[in-house]
């Protein structure tokens, strides 16, 4: 039987936890392709937090590393947002050109933190805490304060 192409936009803890379940329950049914706007396989973010404090490794927080997409046959395009989905045409494009067709489309995209916008809030070190680049980001912010003490 033809495996019906099943999309994923976003791949965060959310459709992690869909695709195990779909690839127990019906493991033959669907060729998966995942995009996501982050260049990371999915991870805990929950667990960010000890990633910058330093306590815990980004390694040790990872749910499915490479290994998994390639184990059970998925395509995973990382730092690949979706600009676009054709729902005529049922494809999705993303940002640097990839289109990709789907019988069935899942978006999973979750959420963007949001900054007050009060006086002073586009200054440098003025950050949210979102994802494994924010972590960068504040740790190089950190450091760079400490010099000017
Ligand atoms: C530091 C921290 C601590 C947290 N602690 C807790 C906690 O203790 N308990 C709790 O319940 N929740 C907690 N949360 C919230 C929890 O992590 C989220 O609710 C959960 O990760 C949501 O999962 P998700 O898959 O729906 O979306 P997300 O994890 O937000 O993933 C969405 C993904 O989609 C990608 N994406 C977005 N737009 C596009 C696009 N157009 N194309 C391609 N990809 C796209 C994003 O880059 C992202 O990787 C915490 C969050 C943070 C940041």
């Amino acid at each position: 039987m033809k495996k019906e192409k099943l999309v994923v936009i976003g791949n965060g803890m959310a459709p992690g936890k869909v695709l195990e379940v779909l690839l127990e329950e019906a493991p033959d049914r669907y060729k998966i392709t995942i995009f996501n706007a982050e260049s990371q396989v999915n991870y805990n973010r929950i667990m960010l937090s000890p990633v910058l404090t330093g306590e815990t490794e980004f390694e040790e927080i990872i749910i499915h590393g490479d290994g998994w997409y390639i184990k059970h046959g998925i395509t995973l395009y990382k730092g690949h947002k979706i600009v676009n989905i054709n729902r005529d045409a049922q494809t999705v494009t993303s940002e640097h050109g990839v289109v990709e067709s789907y019988d069935k489309l899942m978006i999973a995209t979750g959420s963007y933190p949001f900054i007050i916008p009060v006086p002073g809030h586009k200054l440098a070190g003025v950050l949210s805490f979102r994802d494994l680049d924010d972590v960068h980001a504040m740790m190089l912010a950190a450091k760079l304060a400490a010099r000017l003490w």
